[in-house]
């Protein structure tokens, strides 16, 4: 049997990639800094094509138990409540794309995954341990050092015939891979994020479907998750950097919120009214992916928000991890454990995952647009309707 490559984090796309290769008998050992596995991160969607992975990979009722599959995408103006336009998540949609749409709580999919990969394949991510440096070997493996994050001061050298950074926005791993690059950029915007049980809100603000709220400098999403018995809520405003954006997951002040929604139509100041606790994640991200080598050189490859940091207005960042992990496993498993490997999978995944990128910004200007470019939009929108919203070069893509 192969050396187990090493995982540098175990967020969805890390435990995404030890499940995928776990499937193609090509062994993994997962390393995580958390001292545990908390609760965060609030709502994700999922788009057919990242359906259609999970499915390949067995977890078809995992999902059916823990996902809620909306039936249509309403986008709707935040000002005045009126309806922009509507993508029905319907039989047609499924038969186009060969999966729903769904949306999930974001510990639950990891949750799955993290039984998955425990259960089936008997694979324990360590925790408390941060990768901290690797460097290569004369013989063409590397040594990668970990510290102990936890109580115990400990410093480990493992050696390792690869290694495949899923260590998110401020990947230690992508550091060195590409010296010298600048930090992850602010981007201006940032996200107000809630989740609430359906049981707690007023009747009118209950929903089941996915809603996009379209202001001036501001949206906002609702969805429902957990079978629907739980709203998440974000929405996203213009705001001044804040001083530790790494800190991402801050307890927010709700006043901010509300006064940025005050001219807003009722159903979304609703929401800032009836919600009580909000936490609030400065949004940054990276310039879209360039060439194949931004994300593998030689046994290093980088995956997920390590590789592609990026805007949340086409919710495709764990999807587009997802979708890494997948092909990374078929080009192992085509290839072996060989630079080539890396090399296949970079050069498979860099521009999709890049055109990802990009029109996650263009969406964001777009979202948020105010005067002619907002009319634009709003009579594009009502004269094309579905075929605007839809996004079928992304969703109809196979990637397995
Ligand atoms: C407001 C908002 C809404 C979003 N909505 C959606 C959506 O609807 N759909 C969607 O698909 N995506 C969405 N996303 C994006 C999605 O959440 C991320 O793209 C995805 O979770 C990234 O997963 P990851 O595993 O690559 O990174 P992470 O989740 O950041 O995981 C990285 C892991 O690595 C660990 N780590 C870091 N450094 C080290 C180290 N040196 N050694 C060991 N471990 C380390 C971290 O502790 C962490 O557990 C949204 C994001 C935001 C902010």
């Amino acid at each position: 049997m192969d050396t187990p490559l090493l995982i540098a984090g175990g967020g969805i796309g890390g435990l995404a990639a030890a499940l995928a290769l776990a499937r193609q008998q090509i062994p993994s050992r997962v390393i995580e800094q958390a001292d545990a596995w908390a609760e965060v991160g609030a709502g994700i969607q999922l788009g057919p094509n990242v359906v259609r992975v999970l499915k390949s990979w067995g977890l078809g009722d995992a999902l059916q138990e823990m996902a809620s599959f909306p039936q249509m995408l309403r986008v709707r103006d935040a000002l005045n409540g009126r309806m922009l336009g509507v993508l029905h998540f319907d039989s047609q949609f499924g038969l186009r794309y060969g999966a729903p749409y769904a949306t999930v709580h974001r510990a639950d999919l990891h949750r799955v995954l993290l039984d998955e990969v425990l259960r089936q394949y008997g694979i324990q991510p360590q925790l408390q341990r941060r990768i901290e440096r690797y460097r290569t070997c004369a013989d063409g493996g590397l040594e990668v050092e970990l510290h102990g994050t936890g109580a115990e001061a400990v410093t480990e050298q493992l050696q390792v015939p690869m290694l495949i950074g899923a260590d998110g926005l401020w990947s230690r791993v992508r550091k060195q891979l590409l010296p010298g690059e600048a930090e992850p950029r602010y981007s201006g915007i940032l996200a107000y994020r809630a989740l609430v049980p359906q049981a707690t809100l007023p009747a009118c603000l209950r929903s089941r479907q996915v809603t996009a709220w379209l202001g001036p400098d501001l949206h906002a999403v609702q969805y429902p998750v957990r079978g629907g018995s739980h709203l998440n809520v974000v929405i996203m405003i213009r705001g001044p950097r804040p001083e530790d954006l790494q800190d991402w997951d801050h307890a927010a002040n709700a006043g901010h919120l509300r006064t940025a929604l005050q001219h807003t139509a009722l159903p979304v100041r609703g929401l800032a009214d009836a919600i009580a606790s909000w936490r609030l994640w400065p949004l940054c991200d990276r310039p879209p992916v360039r060439a194949a080598r931004e994300m593998a050189q030689g046994q290093v490859a980088l995956l997920g928000d390590a590789a592609h940091p990026m805007r949340p207005f086409l919710a495709q960042g764990a999807g587009m991890a997802i979708e890494d992990a997948a092909v990374l496993a078929q080009c192992l498993q085509a290839q072996g454990q060989r630079p080539q490997a890396l090399q296949q999978y970079a050069q498979q995944r860099w521009q999709r995952v890049s055109r990802v990128q990009q029109r996650s910004i263009r969406n964001g200007g777009i979202f948020h647009s105010t005067g002619w470019l907002r009319w634009g939009r709003d009579t594009g929108m009502r004269l094309l309707g579905e075929r605007l919203i839809d996004v079928p070069w992304l969703y109809g893509q196979c990637v397995v």
